[in-house]
């Protein structure tokens, strides 16, 4: 893993860059994954191909798609799969059919965290 901020090279479980003092996530110049300097509105990097984690970034749909669809069907996780995050959508489908609206709670905290341009989008890298 590297410093995003300033690609120092860090240990996994480090929380904060030691060069830097920036933490562990923040900062769009460098790769996270290889180190390499990245345009700071890249969604991919052009040396490894890894997808760059960016908050308020959802692809090809509109923030105020992901909201809504959030809003109404969060619980079933449709937001997530939208994003590509299916894993977590199935986590909350199954949440959702089986403990009575839990997923529903979770999808309002993201629902939230849309509206304030601090969701990240964690896509699954193979499903
Ligand atoms: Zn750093
Ligand atoms: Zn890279």
């Amino acid at each position: 893993m590297y410093c995003k901020n300033c690609g120092e090279q860090m240990n996994d479980n480090q929380a904060i860059c030691l060069k830097c003092g920036v933490k562990t996530g923040q900062g769009n110049a460098f790769c996270s994954n290889c180190g390499q300097p990245v345009a700071p509105e890249a969604e991919v990097c052009l040396s490894c191909g890894v997808a760059i984690k960016k908050a308020g970034n959802y692809g090809n749909y509109d923030k105020i798609v992901i909201a809504l669809v959030c809003f109404f069907l969060g619980g079933l996780g449709i937001h997530n799969f939208m994003l590509g995050e299916t894993k977590k959508g199935i986590v909350r489908l199954v949440l959702t059919v089986l403990c009575m609206g839990i997923g529903g709670i979770i999808a309002l905290v993201d629902f939230i965290k849309i509206l304030m341009d601090k969701y990240e989008v964690n896509p699954d890298k193979a499903f």
